[in-house]
């Protein structure tokens, strides 16, 4: 029986019961996180911990357990599921409570659950680079806080896969925000562009830590936004996020790039790597 967290506890997956008036049913009330396990070590924990703590805070959520405590359960989920390469997920929803938009009585505990994936690394595409399609952002204006109500991005990813693409690049009148689950980069003689973080995207681990390995390497990385003109124009583009770490863009709609990912994106994306690979005893 596949092992899962409920409320700090490891239990099997059939045992959990979260009532249908929980408020992640009625309204997606709630906040989540993915984390990557690579070799059995997880990444970048601590900062998903942050923003899990900084996600649930801006909604008014107070969690039970402390994020050191959330740490070690979340360790404790991926030895009870065996997981050596994959991710991490954990979700936590306001709590039950007969279903009304207000907030309920201050009394109602937050719910927890977490569950493990197996994943590769998705080696290939990160080589050969990926297709994207440019849309509208038609998400409201709390893109910095990780919600489970997805809707928007859901609708974005279903638009990028009917397209026959990796990813939707979203814009909202006429300036790139993010993809449907990854921040959007470009490169522009020599310059790397990423929009700042505000209300208007989530703050990706994976794109601040791109931000840092990049300048320490001396790259010119700028928090500054930019039109989709701009990215049609630009030399490379590249999408990041904890799955698909740093993934080669080489095509936006009828816009071919080149024939393969562009310099500084293979050099972030091994820069990247080799930070990974100080934790972990894998190879490329
Ligand atoms: C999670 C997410 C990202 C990427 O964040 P990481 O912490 O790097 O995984 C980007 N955009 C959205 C909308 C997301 O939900």
């Amino acid at each position: 029986m596949e092992k899962v967290l409920w409320n700090g506890k490891i239990v099997n997956k059939d045992d959990v019961r979260i009532s249908i008036d929980d408020r992640a049913f009625h309204f997606g009330d709630g906040v989540y996180e993915v984390v990557r396990v690579y070799d059995g070590e997880l990444y970048l924990a601590e900062g998903h911990m942050k923003r899990l703590y900084d996600s649930a805070r801006k909604i008014g959520i107070q969690l039970e357990l402390a994020p050191d405590e959330i740490l070690a359960s979340l360790v404790e989920l991926k030895e009870a599921t065996d997981l050596i390469d994959g991710t991490i997920y954990v979700q936590v929803s306001r709590g039950e409570w007969p279903r009304n938009h207000a907030f309920p009585d201050k009394a109602v505990v937050p719910q927890m659950v977490g569950f493990t994936k197996e994943a590769k690394r998705p080696l290939e595409q990160m080589k050969s680079g990926v297709k994207a399609t440019i849309i509208e952002d038609t998400r409201w204006l709390h893109c910095d806080i990780k919600s489970i109500s997805l809707l928007g991005n859901v609708l974005a990813k279903q638009k990028a896969v009917e397209a026959g693409c990796f990813e939707s690049i979203q814009h909202r009148n006429g300036v790139v925000t993010e993809g449907s689950s990854t921040n959007v980069f470009i490169v522009k003689g020599g310059t790397v562009y990423t929009h700042p973080a505000d209300h208007l995207i989530l703050n990706g681990i994976t794109r601040q830590r791109i931000i840092e390995l990049g300048r320490q390497e001396g790259l010119d990385i700028q928090e500054v936004a930019f039109t989709t003109d701009e990215l049609l124009q630009a030399d490379e583009v590249f999408v990041a996020g904890t799955t698909v770490e740093v993934m080669p863009v080489i095509q936006v709609d009828d816009k071919k790039y080149s024939d393969q990912p562009g310099p500084i994106t293979l050099k972030l994306q091994s820069l990247l790597f080799e930070d990974i690979a100080k934790l972990a005893s894998i190879k490329s």
